[in-house]
Protein backbone atom coordinates (compact mmCIF):
# COMPACT_ATOMS: atom_id res chain seq x y z
CA UNK A 1 0.00 0.00 0.00
CA UNK A 2 2.99 2.72 0.40
CA UNK A 3 5.12 1.25 -2.07
CA UNK A 4 3.56 3.98 -4.66
CA UNK A 5 3.42 7.09 -2.42
CA UNK A 6 7.08 6.14 -1.18
CA UNK A 7 7.96 5.83 -4.68
CA UNK A 8 6.37 9.11 -5.77
CA UNK A 9 8.16 10.66 -3.11
CA UNK A 10 11.54 9.59 -4.44
CA UNK A 11 11.24 12.12 -7.28
CA UNK A 12 10.04 15.17 -4.49
CA UNK A 13 12.83 17.37 -4.85
CA UNK A 14 11.42 19.18 -2.00
CA UNK A 15 11.33 16.08 0.30
CA UNK A 16 14.40 15.28 -0.95
CA UNK A 17 16.03 18.56 0.39
CA UNK A 18 14.25 17.63 3.95
CA UNK A 19 15.85 13.95 4.32
CA UNK A 20 19.33 14.80 2.72
CA UNK A 21 19.76 17.22 5.33
CA UNK A 22 20.50 13.88 7.85
CA UNK A 23 23.62 12.49 7.50
CA UNK A 24 24.44 9.37 5.74
CA UNK A 25 26.31 7.76 8.35
CA UNK A 26 22.70 7.91 10.11
CA UNK A 27 21.40 3.92 10.82
CA UNK A 28 19.21 3.72 8.16
CA UNK A 29 20.80 5.40 5.40
CA UNK A 30 24.07 3.58 5.69
CA UNK A 31 22.52 0.55 6.12
CA UNK A 32 22.22 0.87 2.30
CA UNK A 33 25.01 3.36 1.45
CA UNK A 34 28.09 3.00 2.54
CA UNK A 35 29.63 6.22 2.57
CA UNK A 36 29.66 9.20 0.45
CA UNK A 37 33.44 8.98 -0.77
CA UNK A 38 34.82 7.20 -3.33
CA UNK A 39 37.16 5.94 -0.09
CA UNK A 40 34.10 4.98 1.61
CA UNK A 41 33.41 2.67 -1.40
CA UNK A 42 36.54 1.47 -1.89
CA UNK A 43 36.38 0.10 1.91
CA UNK A 44 33.10 -1.49 1.74
CA UNK A 45 34.53 -3.24 -1.66
CA UNK A 46 37.76 -3.98 -0.05
CA UNK A 47 35.68 -5.99 2.78
CA UNK A 48 33.21 -8.00 0.74
CA UNK A 49 35.90 -9.32 -1.74
CA UNK A 50 37.77 -10.52 1.12
CA UNK A 51 34.47 -12.52 2.14
CA UNK A 52 34.78 -14.27 -1.03
CA UNK A 53 32.09 -11.62 -2.84
CA UNK A 54 32.25 -9.62 -5.99
CA UNK A 55 31.44 -6.18 -6.52
CA UNK A 56 29.53 -3.85 -8.89
CA UNK A 57 29.43 -0.42 -7.68
CA UNK A 58 27.07 2.83 -8.50
CA UNK A 59 28.08 6.11 -8.08
CA UNK A 60 24.69 7.83 -7.34
CA UNK A 61 23.09 9.88 -9.02
CA UNK A 62 20.58 10.31 -11.57
CA UNK A 63 17.62 12.17 -13.96
CA UNK A 64 20.44 14.99 -14.47
CA UNK A 65 19.44 17.52 -16.76
CA UNK A 66 22.85 19.59 -16.08
CA UNK A 67 25.80 18.90 -18.73
CA UNK A 68 27.99 19.57 -16.02
CA UNK A 69 26.86 17.23 -13.20
CA UNK A 70 26.89 14.82 -16.06
CA UNK A 71 30.19 15.00 -16.62
CA UNK A 72 31.17 15.18 -13.03
CA UNK A 73 29.52 11.41 -12.72
CA UNK A 74 31.51 10.66 -15.39
CA UNK A 75 35.06 11.90 -13.20
CA UNK A 76 33.82 10.14 -10.36
CA UNK A 77 33.26 6.73 -12.43
CA UNK A 78 36.85 6.66 -13.67
CA UNK A 79 38.44 7.98 -10.58
CA UNK A 80 36.74 5.45 -8.78
CA UNK A 81 38.17 2.92 -11.18
CA UNK A 82 41.70 4.00 -10.82
CA UNK A 83 42.03 3.93 -7.24
CA UNK A 84 40.30 0.23 -7.24
CA UNK A 85 43.20 -0.54 -9.46
CA UNK A 86 45.75 0.77 -7.13
CA UNK A 87 44.14 -0.87 -4.45
CA UNK A 88 44.31 -4.63 -6.52
CA UNK A 89 40.40 -4.63 -5.97
CA UNK A 90 39.66 -4.14 -10.05
CA UNK A 91 39.48 -7.98 -10.96
CA UNK A 92 36.75 -8.74 -8.55
CA UNK A 93 34.62 -5.03 -8.95
CA UNK A 94 32.85 -3.87 -11.83
CA UNK A 95 30.31 -0.38 -12.10
CA UNK A 96 26.79 -0.04 -12.72
CA UNK A 97 26.32 3.24 -14.61
CA UNK A 98 22.32 4.61 -15.06
CA UNK A 99 22.60 6.32 -18.20
CA UNK A 100 19.94 9.56 -16.83
CA UNK A 101 23.10 9.98 -14.61
CA UNK A 102 25.36 11.40 -17.45
CA UNK A 103 23.29 12.60 -19.93
CA UNK A 104 20.07 10.55 -21.61
CA UNK A 105 17.77 13.23 -19.85
CA UNK A 106 19.79 16.62 -21.11
CA UNK A 107 16.84 18.24 -23.38
CA UNK A 108 19.58 18.91 -25.72
CA UNK A 109 21.03 15.63 -27.68
CA UNK A 110 20.71 13.54 -24.28
CA UNK A 111 20.96 9.93 -25.87
CA UNK A 112 24.66 10.80 -27.89
CA UNK A 113 26.18 12.66 -24.66
CA UNK A 114 25.32 9.56 -22.48
CA UNK A 115 26.53 6.91 -24.98
CA UNK A 116 29.78 9.54 -25.32
CA UNK A 117 30.06 9.22 -21.66
CA UNK A 118 29.41 5.64 -21.49
CA UNK A 119 32.33 4.78 -23.81
CA UNK A 120 34.31 7.02 -21.56
CA UNK A 121 33.53 4.75 -18.81
CA UNK A 122 34.07 1.34 -20.76
CA UNK A 123 37.12 2.90 -21.74
CA UNK A 124 38.08 3.46 -17.95
CA UNK A 125 36.67 -0.19 -17.36
CA UNK A 126 38.81 -1.91 -19.82
CA UNK A 127 41.74 -0.12 -18.75
CA UNK A 128 41.11 -1.64 -15.23
CA UNK A 129 40.36 -5.11 -16.47
CA UNK A 130 37.03 -4.77 -15.61
CA UNK A 131 33.35 -4.14 -17.23
CA UNK A 132 30.23 -1.89 -16.92
CA UNK A 133 26.86 -3.09 -16.57
CA UNK A 134 23.79 -0.06 -17.77
CA UNK A 135 21.25 -0.07 -14.81
CA UNK A 136 17.71 0.01 -16.10
CA UNK A 137 15.49 2.90 -15.06
CA UNK A 138 11.53 3.72 -15.64
CA UNK A 139 10.14 2.47 -19.04
CA UNK A 140 10.03 5.60 -20.32
CA UNK A 141 14.22 4.81 -20.70
CA UNK A 142 13.86 1.38 -22.11
CA UNK A 143 14.29 1.66 -25.67
CA UNK A 144 16.87 4.45 -25.31
CA UNK A 145 19.19 2.43 -22.66
CA UNK A 146 18.63 -1.14 -25.15
CA UNK A 147 20.15 1.23 -28.46
CA UNK A 148 22.69 2.89 -26.36
CA UNK A 149 23.36 -0.87 -25.39
CA UNK A 150 23.84 -2.15 -28.67
CA UNK A 151 25.82 0.98 -29.89
CA UNK A 152 28.34 0.13 -26.50
CA UNK A 153 28.91 -3.38 -27.26
CA UNK A 154 29.77 -2.76 -31.00
CA UNK A 155 33.28 -1.40 -29.06
CA UNK A 156 32.76 -3.02 -26.12
CA UNK A 157 31.02 -6.03 -26.19
CA UNK A 158 31.79 -7.40 -22.30
CA UNK A 159 29.20 -4.32 -21.67
CA UNK A 160 26.03 -5.71 -19.70
CA UNK A 161 22.52 -4.90 -19.48
CA UNK A 162 19.89 -4.75 -16.79
CA UNK A 163 16.23 -6.13 -17.72
CA UNK A 164 12.63 -5.64 -15.07
CA UNK A 165 10.81 -8.51 -14.73
CA UNK A 166 7.62 -6.48 -14.14
CA UNK A 167 7.74 -5.36 -17.52
CA UNK A 168 5.36 -6.59 -20.10
CA UNK A 169 7.85 -6.29 -22.69
CA UNK A 170 11.03 -8.12 -20.53
CA UNK A 171 10.54 -11.97 -21.61
CA UNK A 172 10.81 -11.14 -25.23
CA UNK A 173 13.90 -8.46 -24.26
CA UNK A 174 15.32 -11.68 -22.77
CA UNK A 175 15.21 -13.63 -26.35
CA UNK A 176 16.73 -11.12 -27.96
CA UNK A 177 19.86 -11.04 -25.42
CA UNK A 178 20.52 -14.14 -24.77
CA UNK A 179 22.87 -14.63 -26.98
CA UNK A 180 26.85 -15.90 -26.56
CA UNK A 181 29.18 -13.14 -24.95
CA UNK A 182 25.93 -11.38 -23.14
CA UNK A 183 25.86 -10.53 -19.91
CA UNK A 184 22.30 -9.67 -18.45
CA UNK A 185 20.95 -8.75 -14.94
CA UNK A 186 17.49 -9.69 -14.18
CA UNK A 187 16.02 -7.96 -11.51
CA UNK A 188 12.06 -7.18 -10.43
CA UNK A 189 12.27 -4.01 -11.35
CA UNK A 190 11.92 -1.09 -8.69
CA UNK A 191 10.03 1.73 -10.23
CA UNK A 192 6.18 3.29 -9.90
CA UNK A 193 5.15 1.37 -13.48
CA UNK A 194 1.67 2.07 -15.02
CA UNK A 195 -0.45 -1.04 -15.70
CA UNK A 196 -0.27 -0.22 -19.16
CA UNK A 197 3.63 -1.15 -19.44
CA UNK A 198 4.35 -3.66 -16.09
CA UNK A 199 2.38 -6.41 -14.08
CA UNK A 200 1.34 -4.50 -10.69
CA UNK A 201 0.70 -7.85 -8.52
CA UNK A 202 3.91 -9.43 -6.96
CA UNK A 203 2.71 -12.54 -8.15
CA UNK A 204 2.28 -11.39 -11.65
CA UNK A 205 6.27 -10.15 -11.43
CA UNK A 206 7.45 -13.35 -9.47
CA UNK A 207 6.39 -15.74 -12.45
CA UNK A 208 7.21 -13.62 -14.87
CA UNK A 209 10.57 -12.99 -13.76
CA UNK A 210 10.80 -17.39 -13.33
CA UNK A 211 9.74 -17.32 -17.46
CA UNK A 212 12.57 -14.42 -18.15
CA UNK A 213 14.83 -16.64 -16.01
CA UNK A 214 14.23 -19.93 -17.78
CA UNK A 215 15.27 -17.83 -21.49
CA UNK A 216 18.31 -16.50 -20.08
CA UNK A 217 19.79 -20.05 -18.10
CA UNK A 218 18.87 -21.62 -20.73
CA UNK A 219 20.35 -19.04 -23.76
CA UNK A 220 24.28 -18.50 -24.29
CA UNK A 221 25.07 -15.44 -22.60
CA UNK A 222 25.81 -14.57 -18.90
CA UNK A 223 22.85 -15.12 -16.61
CA UNK A 224 23.05 -12.11 -13.63
CA UNK A 225 20.25 -13.17 -11.02
CA UNK A 226 19.73 -10.00 -9.03
CA UNK A 227 16.96 -10.66 -6.29
CA UNK A 228 16.66 -10.99 -2.32
CA UNK A 229 13.81 -13.40 -3.37
CA UNK A 230 14.63 -16.91 -1.35
CA UNK A 231 12.51 -18.79 -3.75
CA UNK A 232 13.35 -16.91 -6.84
CA UNK A 233 17.51 -17.35 -5.62
CA UNK A 234 15.95 -21.43 -5.35
CA UNK A 235 14.41 -21.39 -8.64
CA UNK A 236 17.70 -19.85 -10.03
CA UNK A 237 20.21 -22.32 -8.72
CA UNK A 238 17.30 -25.16 -9.84
CA UNK A 239 17.42 -24.07 -13.29
CA UNK A 240 21.52 -23.72 -13.57
CA UNK A 241 21.22 -27.09 -13.02
CA UNK A 242 18.66 -28.44 -15.36
CA UNK A 243 20.41 -26.40 -17.98
CA UNK A 244 24.04 -27.86 -17.37
CA UNK A 245 25.36 -24.72 -16.12
CA UNK A 246 28.58 -25.03 -13.90
CA UNK A 247 28.90 -23.05 -11.23
CA UNK A 248 31.00 -19.34 -12.27
CA UNK A 249 28.89 -19.31 -15.98
CA UNK A 250 25.68 -17.09 -13.53
CA UNK A 251 25.79 -15.40 -10.79
CA UNK A 252 23.85 -14.18 -8.10
CA UNK A 253 23.60 -10.13 -7.14
CA UNK A 254 22.10 -8.64 -3.81
CA UNK A 255 22.34 -4.97 -2.77
CA UNK A 256 25.04 -4.12 0.15
CA UNK A 257 23.15 -4.43 3.60
CA UNK A 258 20.10 -6.68 2.46
CA UNK A 259 20.52 -10.36 3.80
CA UNK A 260 23.87 -10.05 4.10
CA UNK A 261 23.90 -13.71 5.25
CA UNK A 262 22.62 -15.12 2.43
CA UNK A 263 25.27 -13.61 0.09
CA UNK A 264 27.84 -15.04 2.12
CA UNK A 265 26.24 -18.73 2.21
CA UNK A 266 25.81 -18.87 -1.45
CA UNK A 267 29.77 -17.76 -1.99
CA UNK A 268 30.51 -20.47 0.48
CA UNK A 269 28.74 -23.07 -1.73
CA UNK A 270 30.81 -22.26 -4.46
CA UNK A 271 28.55 -19.65 -6.14
CA UNK A 272 29.56 -16.44 -7.93
CA UNK A 273 27.82 -13.43 -5.89
CA UNK A 274 28.00 -10.05 -6.34
CA UNK A 275 27.29 -7.36 -4.01
CA UNK A 276 25.99 -4.19 -5.82
CA UNK A 277 27.38 -0.88 -3.54
CA UNK A 278 25.94 2.49 -3.79
CA UNK A 279 28.01 5.84 -3.04
CA UNK A 280 27.76 9.51 -3.47
CA UNK A 281 26.12 12.27 -2.39
CA UNK A 282 22.70 11.17 -4.10
CA UNK A 283 21.45 8.75 -2.34
CA UNK A 284 18.20 9.73 -1.73
CA UNK A 285 16.09 8.27 -4.56
CA UNK A 286 17.95 5.12 -4.11
CA UNK A 287 16.93 5.03 -0.44
CA UNK A 288 13.62 5.68 -0.88
CA UNK A 289 13.23 2.58 -4.04
CA UNK A 290 14.81 0.32 -0.86
CA UNK A 291 11.75 1.88 1.57
CA UNK A 292 9.50 1.11 -0.96
CA UNK A 293 10.46 -2.48 -1.26
CA UNK A 294 10.40 -2.60 2.79
CA UNK A 295 7.74 0.11 4.10
CA UNK A 296 8.41 -1.88 7.74
CA UNK A 297 12.01 0.81 7.71
CA UNK A 298 9.63 3.41 7.73
CA UNK A 299 9.12 3.56 11.27
CA UNK A 300 12.79 3.44 11.74
CA UNK A 301 13.50 6.15 8.59
CA UNK A 302 11.09 8.41 10.36
CA UNK A 303 12.77 8.04 13.84
CA UNK A 304 16.14 9.27 12.59
CA UNK A 305 14.93 11.87 10.82
CA UNK A 306 12.86 13.26 13.63
CA UNK A 307 16.43 12.72 16.05
CA UNK A 308 18.32 14.56 13.14
P1 LIG B 1 11.24 -8.74 -3.21
O1 LIG B 1 10.07 -9.64 -3.39
O2 LIG B 1 11.03 -7.27 -3.27
O3 LIG B 1 11.98 -9.07 -1.85
C1 LIG B 1 12.29 -10.39 -1.44
C2 LIG B 1 12.87 -10.34 -0.04
O4 LIG B 1 14.10 -9.62 -0.05
C3 LIG B 1 12.01 -9.57 0.97
O5 LIG B 1 11.04 -10.39 1.52
C4 LIG B 1 13.05 -9.12 1.97
O6 LIG B 1 13.41 -10.19 2.81
C5 LIG B 1 14.24 -8.81 1.11
N1 LIG B 1 14.26 -7.39 0.69
C6 LIG B 1 13.94 -6.90 -0.52
N2 LIG B 1 14.11 -5.56 -0.57
C7 LIG B 1 14.53 -5.20 0.66
C8 LIG B 1 14.88 -3.96 1.24
N3 LIG B 1 14.85 -2.83 0.56
N4 LIG B 1 15.28 -3.95 2.54
C9 LIG B 1 15.35 -5.08 3.24
N5 LIG B 1 15.03 -6.30 2.75
C10 LIG B 1 14.62 -6.36 1.49
N6 LIG B 1 15.90 -2.28 -10.15
C11 LIG B 1 15.74 -1.55 -11.27
O7 LIG B 1 14.62 -1.14 -11.58
N7 LIG B 1 16.81 -1.29 -12.10
C12 LIG B 1 18.05 -1.77 -11.84
O8 LIG B 1 18.99 -1.50 -12.63
C13 LIG B 1 18.26 -2.53 -10.68
N8 LIG B 1 19.47 -3.05 -10.37
C14 LIG B 1 19.57 -3.92 -9.33
C15 LIG B 1 20.79 -4.56 -9.10
C16 LIG B 1 20.89 -5.53 -8.12
C17 LIG B 1 22.19 -6.23 -7.92
C18 LIG B 1 19.75 -5.86 -7.33
C19 LIG B 1 19.81 -6.94 -6.29
C20 LIG B 1 18.58 -5.20 -7.52
C21 LIG B 1 18.46 -4.22 -8.49
N9 LIG B 1 17.27 -3.54 -8.70
C22 LIG B 1 17.13 -2.77 -9.83
C23 LIG B 1 16.18 -3.58 -7.68
C24 LIG B 1 15.17 -4.67 -7.98
O9 LIG B 1 14.44 -4.34 -9.14
C25 LIG B 1 14.18 -4.86 -6.82
O10 LIG B 1 13.50 -3.66 -6.61
C26 LIG B 1 14.82 -5.29 -5.52
O11 LIG B 1 15.89 -6.16 -5.74
C27 LIG B 1 13.80 -6.00 -4.61
O12 LIG B 1 13.31 -7.13 -5.27
P2 LIG B 1 13.64 -8.66 -4.84
O13 LIG B 1 13.93 -9.42 -6.08
O14 LIG B 1 14.71 -8.66 -3.85
O15 LIG B 1 12.29 -9.24 -4.31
Amino acid sequence: MLRQPLLMLSRSEMVKDLVTAMPVSSGIVSRYVPGEATESAVEATRGLIADGLHVTLDFLGEDTVDRAQADATVAAYTGLLTALTDEGLSRNAEVSVKLSAIGQALPDRGEKVALDNARVICQAARNAGTTVTLDMEDHTTTDSTLSTLRELRKDFPETGAVVQAYLHRTEADCRDLAYEGSRVRLCKGAYNEPESVAFQDKHEVDKSYVRCLKVLMAGQGYPMVATHDPRMVDIGGALATRNDRAQGSYEFQMLFGIRPDEQRRLAEAGEKVRVYVPYGEEWYGYLMRRLAERPSNLTFFLRSLISK
